[in-house]
């Protein structure tokens, strides 16, 4: 199967629901992306800020770039002309940094907020109680340049679909409970980034809108020649 190929047949899934299809193109070649390109895609995830920039810079300016990995402080700046959305964000210190970066372009940088779904400890994300807390605080409500727009979530990496479906179920739960219950001018609780090539049908069922396809489309990651 060939990547536009791949890209059709789940574009072919997603038709008659509200989801949007970001293509992971992390340690992919330009050639791979471009390729995706003339298949239709326009919207590119990324986990590293350097790989991001370096692909963008080469790249067609149509294009929506999503930083989908842990994302350090330091690294905002590079980024902060283009970047579209910003899925994993777990802390108000790194808001405060992308708010600062973004109204030095003159920009308002979307953002999701991690949560943290999974049975793992190995993976990112705040929970319930740190998401309000967040939102709540009066320093957060001063950022004008950011705008927090849903939701992101990495279910537990296991055979277990009825459990990977209870985890996006959880997510879902709560972020139409944020959906009813913030009111603020740079809250706007419209995304739920959630599903990957393993689960995607699943997160789909669950209610995403968003799902961030990697190996699905470009078929399995080489750590060892990229990283
Ligand atoms: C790599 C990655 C994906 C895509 O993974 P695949 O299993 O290749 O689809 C999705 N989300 C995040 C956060 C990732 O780092």
């Amino acid at each position: 199967m060939s990547i536009p190929d791949n890209i059709r047949l789940i574009e072919n899934e997603l038709i008659g629901t509200p989801c949007k299809l970001i293509a992971v193109t992390k340690t992919k070649p330009v050639s791979d992306l471009m390729e995706a390109y003339h298949a239709g895609c326009r919207r590119f995830g990324e986990n590293k800020v350097q790989e991001m920039v370096d692909k963008y810079d080469q790249l067609p300016k149509d294009i929506e770039w999503h930083m989908i990995g842990h994302l350090q402080s330091n690294k905002v700046k590079y980024m902060a002309s283009f970047v579209h959305l910003i899925h994993g964000v777990d802390s108000l210190d790194l808001l405060k940094e992308i708010n600062k970066r973004a109204a030095q372009h003159e920009r308002v940088i979307e953002c999701l907020l991690q949560v943290y779904i999974a049975q793992e400890d190995t993976k990112f994300g705040l929970d319930y109680h740190e998401v309000m807390e967040i939102l709540g605080s009066s320093e957060f409500q001063l950022l004008n340049n950011i705008k927090i727009v849903g939701l992101m979530g990495m279910a537990s990496n296991t055979e277990d679909m009825g459990l990977v479906r209870q985890e996006f179920r959880k997510l879902k739960m709560f972020f139409d409970q944020l959906k009813g219950q913030v009111s603020l001018p740079n809250v706007e609780i419209k995304e739920l980034s959630m599903g990957m090539s393993g689960d995607y049908e699943i997160a789909i069922e669950e209610g995403s809108t968003m799902i961030r396809v990697g190996s699905k489309i470009f078929g399995e990651r080489n750590y060892s020649v990229s990283q």
